[in-house]
């Protein structure tokens, strides 16, 4: 199967079984379709030994969680002054890159150049240190976290062997 996976949900932590790609049409004030792509994670419905339940040979869903737009659209001042790209949560799944990281690099990046064209205050600087030292504590908590979440990810990989992202591309 083309386009297979193994994706674990960004908003619940479970497996995706499913990725649905739903498009919506509309007529825009300026009288044009416009079309927006919207993600949802479904998850399947299981039994003891991880086999996907079936009702009228469709399998069942268990629950089915909202991913966001394809292209977020962020009209916020400061994010656009602070240079931030800013990406859906889907991206996050289908491409495996973690969107918060790539958060934190902006805001470094934003912080180096800001401070190299000498653009930042002594006042700004001063709350963005206190701000960073309060990031620096979340560290230990955030390994022992990612320990934690590989255990339980890796048990349910083991159960849901089936558990295999099927990419909608219709
Ligand atoms: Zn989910």
């Amino acid at each position: 199967m083309s386009g297979a996976a193994y994706y674990i949900c960004p908003r619940c932590g479970r497996p995706i079984d499913h990725l649905e790609r739903r498009v919506v049409r509309r007529i825009g004030k300026d009288g044009k379709v416009h079309e927006q792509v919207y993600f949802y994670a479904r998850h399947y419905a299981r039994g003891p030994n991880g086999e996907v339940i079936s009702v009228n040979g469709q399998p069942k869903i268990e629950k089915k969680c909202y991913l966001g737009p394809e292209k977020y659209i962020y009209a916020s001042k400061l994010h656009a002054a602070l240079g931030l790209q800013l990406k859906g949560l889907i991206e996050e799944v289908v491409e495996g890159r973690p969107r918060l990281k790539d958060y934190l690099d902006s805001v470094r990046e934003a912080i180096e150049r800001q401070m190299a064209e000498t653009k930042m205050s002594s006042h700004t600087a001063q709350k963005l240190a206190s701000a960073l030292e309060g990031l620096q504590a979340l560290t230990a908590r955030l390994r022992q976290y990612a320990e934690e979440r590989a255990k339980a990810e890796a048990e349910a990989k083991a159960k849901g062997a089936g558990a295999w992202t099927q990419l909608d591309t219709k």
